[in-house]
């Protein structure tokens, strides 16, 4: 049966990583094995910057020294890995970045998605034609494939859907059955018509559950630089600690809430197939993993606090004294929807409006504007949302003491409240249960 491994870009941030990662691949010797891969590191901050400075005129000489410190990072690793063994893909990849470079050319000019789409995946496409060209040279049998030839979606950019039928039409014909590593993007996909696409910042998760769910996997490894997932982001809570099992519904919640642990959208086709998710150390590969199935029992066992950094809450008013009825709640929403926003808490009274957004100007500005034409609009910015999962009593208002909450939200399993940043700590610590 097949099994998915998901490497993310901390895995393979550089020479040394890359080669940490054979012997994992190595280890497993079942087929078919698919492996999911990320832009190196910080590489999808840096095609964003390169996209930025590509759309304005006026910088030109950024654009050429983005590309080129981009170029000059993935040269290194090649260098490293490869020195000048005709194996080395050095040349290949020097291709693809002439190829970004045109692409950029081609489509400034275009919207911002469809522009974002063509050439943000390019990261992705350069990683895997570097880690292939490492493992044929490690003597691992692999077949390098175009996710965007797999992953069919809509044109919708930036947050692609999947066109799941013609999705596992692809996947199967091309992957069912090989004895070979197949090695693929993570992230990114492709319309009927050949444009590129992609599903969303950290999708390559949604990728693996894309390709394990078509083939049937018998599991999906996502490989980590921590070792499993945990009730709170160790590098903000002092005693955050490992989570052995929670289920898919679990999981959904604590990644939709915020928790950058695994995107929100992988748990859904891995449910559908009961495949089971496990989340290892690259580091640790022999400890235990957090597991991911649908087993419900033990959702409850561990309180788990997340925290949403760089909050705005926006207040929405009537200017006559009329209601905030569902029709106006129904416009707000709807043109929320149009800015490509979510919003993270909603509160609602007689005659306001609350939303707690992400601060996310390229798309907040736009939504403000559109609403002050026909509301009072108010806002405030740098704000923390908490949220906890399974609270104990007592918990949130520990976690809140000496901080004034602007809003808050409450139900059977989820406590939320918002605080202003710079009143939050450096570091939290979970209340112990009392
Ligand atoms: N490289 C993409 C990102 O950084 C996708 C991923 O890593 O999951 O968002
Ligand atoms: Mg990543």
């Amino acid at each position: 049966m097949t099994t998915v491994f998901k490497f993310g870009g901390a895995s393979i941030k550089d020479a040394d990583a890359i080669r940490h990662l054979t012997p994992l691949i190595e280890a497993h010797r079942e087929r078919p094995l698919v492996v999911v891969v990320s832009a190196m590191g910080k590489t999808t901050n840096k095609l964003e910057a390169l996209l930025a400075a590509a759309r304005d005129e006026g910088r030109r000489d950024d654009y050429r020294e983005c590309l080129e410190a981009l170029q000059t990072g993935h040269r290194q690793a090649i260098e490293s890995l490869f020195g000048d063994s005709p194996d080395s893909p050095a040349e290949r990849i020097d291709a693809l970045f002439d190829e970004l470079d045109a692409k950029h050319r081609e489509h400034r000019r275009d919207a911002y998605a469809r522009h974002y789409d063509e050439t943000v995946c390019y990261g992705e496409l350069i990683s895997t034609t570097l880690v292939a060209a490492w493992l044929d040279h490690c003597g691992i049998a692999t077949d390098w494939q175009d996710a965007r030839q797999l992953v069919r979606t809509d044109a919708c950019h930036q947050a692609a859907n999947v066109d799941w039928p013609a999705t596992a039409a692809a996947v199967r014909e091309r992957l069912a059955g090989s004895d070979r590593v197949i090695l693929t993007q993570g992230f990114i996909g492709g319309t009927a018509e050949g444009d590129s696409t992609t599903l969303g910042r950290e999708g390559s998760d949604f990728s693996a559950a894309i390709f394990a769910h078509c083939l049937e996997a018998r599991e999906v490894v996502i490989w980590k630089d921590v070792p499993g997932l945990f009730n709170a982001d160790p590098r903000r809570f002092d005693n955050a600690v490992q989570l052995e099992r929670i289920s898919y519904a679990e999981a959904t919640e604590l990644a939709w809430h915020g928790a950058k642990v695994i995107h929100p959208k992988t748990l859904g086709p891995l449910q559908e197939k009961s495949i089971p998710l496990m989340v290892r150390s690259f580091e640790t590969p022999d400890a235990a993993p957090s597991v991911i199935d649908a087993e419900r029992r033990f959702d409850a066992d561990v309180p788990c606090c997340i925290l949403r950094e760089n909050q705005v809450w926006v207040e929405v008013r009537p200017r006559d004294f009329s209601f905030m009825d569902e029709p106006r709640q129904h416009d707000i929403l709807g043109r929320l929807v149009e800015a490509g926003l979510h919003a993270n808490l909603v509160d609602s009274s007689a005659m306001r409006f609350a939303l707690c957004l992400d601060d996310r100007p390229e798309r907040l500005e736009g939504l403000i504007g559109a609403l002050e034409a026909d509301y009072d609009v108010n806002r405030e910015e740098a704000l923390t949302l908490l949220t906890v999962r399974h609270p104990q009593r007592g918990m949130l208002d520990i976690l809140s003491e000496g901080r004034e909450a602007l809003a808050e939200r409450r139900n059977a399993t989820t406590a939320q409240r918002l605080f202003r940043s710079r009143d939050c700590p450096a570091t939290w610590h979970i209340p112990e249960e009392r």
